[in-house]
């Protein structure tokens, strides 16, 4: 080592080489090299005054602790005190040692002796892999130990692989990769571990992931392919194989649920966009307008199954309403247009004809008046007699034609009464009522018989209330009858916003009300109820800017397994009329 003689040069070249050689930096050992670059005797005393300033200014004060320690030295120093500089330096050492830099150095020839090494399990490109996924660390303490974790996990896999019939040897104890010290597990129990992992990813390659990539077909063919590789695997090399498999396998999964997830979004944006188209092309028809309300609001919340699921039943609704509007309505204006077009042709033709009558007649007149014998005057009495025939003609003419034209008025206007029926007819067959936007009675049929399978297979209890509004007559009398409409939609909206997602509303008849609460006993669905009537007080209905209250009564009965709903109606009507009798505004649990 060649001789320095600055002592700010000694100073910084004694800092670098504690780094370099990896000692501690203790002030003991900080000592000792300075003094053996110095080519100074190792002495405590020998630490002069000059050295201590020279080394004070070469101290690093990259971080505020640092700074601070460094001040202290500076200000003993700038007191003359050099025992209280010496501590002060001392001190600032020994925070450096619990901060050793790393080293670098060392930790690159590791890499590169790791890289070269064989490692069963380990090729180049799956190192290369892990290595740039490391190198992704954006700060260098981050880095520094990440690297460190990385090279163990290299270095602690066998360096070559183990022989074909390493079969009947036990298998390799299990790691941490990133642990400092991994726990060794004892071999008996390495084999009970394995099969238990084994069993696990048995259930997540056969069931689990078949069940959330439904629409995967492809990596369902190659997660049952990867269950029957894994089956077959025995040695420890074929389980590693698998591994590594299993690894490009969980990595195309997650890209899979990332597309997934954005398709999803996307259709529901979609679906939006189509909503409001609807709602723009349908500016005359209040139905429709109620429904794509309903439909958005649906979209609106998060996806659901069930939300999904009337979404698309309200949808089907909405598109055939709107086939058949379209349809008549172009039917209407055919017919229109062939009416208007026949009644210009008749009139111009009679107009024509009579005009061209009244000319000849007049000529005809003329003649008459001018004639001087009877013989110019019967010439001319065969011209009006002709002339007259002739009109007579053409207003017949025009008699029959309108005659038909009337006729094939009256057909189009047949069809388009027959079309009004069959929409009828659909309407009848939709599922969700026309006011108020709930299921109507035959929804209502669809979803009970649905809800009944399901309480039925899981073994759950299925609550069924009929909510009957107090004293609607009497609104109805004293508001008008539109006003009983809107009450009857103000009370639906409340039902359906208080309901849980998996909870049916249905429109029953006049202002009664179905709720099917699934997985619900008596006690829990009498709560939600009394909950509603609550809300019903909060959320009152505006009639004219006047507060109206609505309350109503309420029967509940638990559905039993094989029971048709109108008996667990029954009973629940039975229970109803019981809360009636009892005062109105209160809810009844019907017995078995
Ligand atoms: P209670 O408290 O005993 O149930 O008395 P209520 O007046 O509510 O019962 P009632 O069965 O005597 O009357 C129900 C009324 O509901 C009669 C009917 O005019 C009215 N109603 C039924 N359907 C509709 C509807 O669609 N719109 C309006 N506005 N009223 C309706
Ligand atoms: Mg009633
Ligand atoms: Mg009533």
């Amino acid at each position: 080592m060649s001789k320095l003689s600055h002592p700010s040069e000694i100073a910084r070249e004694a800092l670098r080489q504690l780094a370099m050689r990896r000692v501690p930096p203790t002030p003991e050992h900080y000592r000792t090299l300075y003094n053996e670059i110095a080519g100074a005797p190792a002495d405590d005393d020998a630490v002069p005054e000059k050295f201590l300033r020279a080394l004070a200014q070469q101290l690093p004060r990259d971080s505020a602790e640092r700074q601070r320690l460094a001040r202290s030295v500076d200000q003993a120093i700038a007191a003359g005190n050099g025992g209280a500089a010496r501590t002060a330096l001392w001190q600032y050492l020994a925070a450096l040692a619990e901060q050793a830099p790393p080293a670098w150095n060392e930790l690159i020839a590791q890499l590169l002796r790791q890289w070269e090494a064989r490692h069963a399990g380990w090729t180049t490109a799956r190192k290369r892999e892990s290595l740039e996924r490391v190198l992704t660390a954006n700060d260098p303490n981050t880095l520094f130990t990440r690297m460190q974790g990385l090279l163990r996990s290299w270095s602690q896999t066998p360096s070559e692989a183990p022989p074909p019939d390493a079969d009947s040897a036990p298998p390799p104890p299990l790691g941490d990769d990133t642990a400092g010290t991994p726990q060794l597990v004892a071999p008996g129990e390495a084999g009970e571990l394995i099969d238990t992992l084994r069993g696990l990813l048995r259930t997540t390659l056969a069931d689990v992931v078949p069940a959330a990539l439904g629409e995967q077909p492809q990596l369902i063919e190659e997660a049952t392919a990867l269950l029957h590789r894994t089956e077959g695997a025995t040695s420890t090399a074929a389980l590693r194989q698998c591994g590594e498999l299993l690894r490009r396998f969980a990595l195309r999964v997650e890209m899979a649920a990332g597309d997934a997830g954005e398709v999803h979004a996307g259709l529901l944006n979609l679906l939006r966009l189509l909503l409001q188209n609807i709602d723009e092309l349908v500016f005359d028809d209040q139905w429709l307008h109620g429904q794509v309300e309903v439909l958005r609001q649906i979209v609106d919340k998060p996806a659901t199954v069930r939300g999904i699921d009337d979404a698309e039943r309200r949808l089907k609704e909405v598109i055939y309403k709107q086939s058949q509007l379209k349809h008549n309505l172009s039917e209407a204006q055919q017919a229109l247009k062939v009416m208007l077009a026949g009644f210009v042709d008749q009139l111009a033709n009679f107009a024509e004809s009579t005009g061209s009558y009244h000319d000849r007649i007049g000529a005809c007149a003329q003649q008459i008046a001018t004639a001087r014998d009877i013989t110019q005057i019967s010439g001319v009495l065969d011209e009006v007699m002709r002339e007259t025939r002739h009109i007579q003609q053409q207003a017949a003419n025009s008699r029959d034609e309108l005659q038909s034209m009337r006729e094939r008025v009256h057909a189009a206007e047949e069809r388009i009464a027959t079309m009004q029926r069959e929409l009828d007819e659909a309407s009848r067959q939709a599922t969700h009522d026309t006011l108020t936007g709930v299921l109507n009675r035959r929804g209502l049929e669809e979803m009970f018989a649905k809800e009944a399978g399901r309480a039925g297979r899981h073994r759950s209890t299925l609550s069924v209330a009929l909510l009957d509004i107090d004293n609607f007559k009497k609104l109805n009398d004293s508001l008008g009858h539109h006003t009983g409409d809107e009450a009857l939609i103000h009370l639906a909206r409340v039902v359906r916003d208080n309901l849980r997602p998996q909870d049916t509303v249905a429109r029953y008849g006049g202002e009664e009300f179905i709720l099917l609460y699934p997985d619900t006993d008596l006690t829990e669905a009498a709560a939600a109820l009394t909950r509603l009537q609550r809300q019903l007080t909060k959320e009152f209905f505006l009639a004219d800017n006047q507060k109206v209250f609505i309350t109503f009564s309420a029967g509940i009965s638990a559905w039993q397994p094989g029971e048709s709903m109108d008996t667990v109606l029954k009973r629940a009507d039975d229970a109803m009329y019981r809360a009636k009798q009892a005062g109105k505004n209160r809810v009844e649990i019907a017995a078995l």
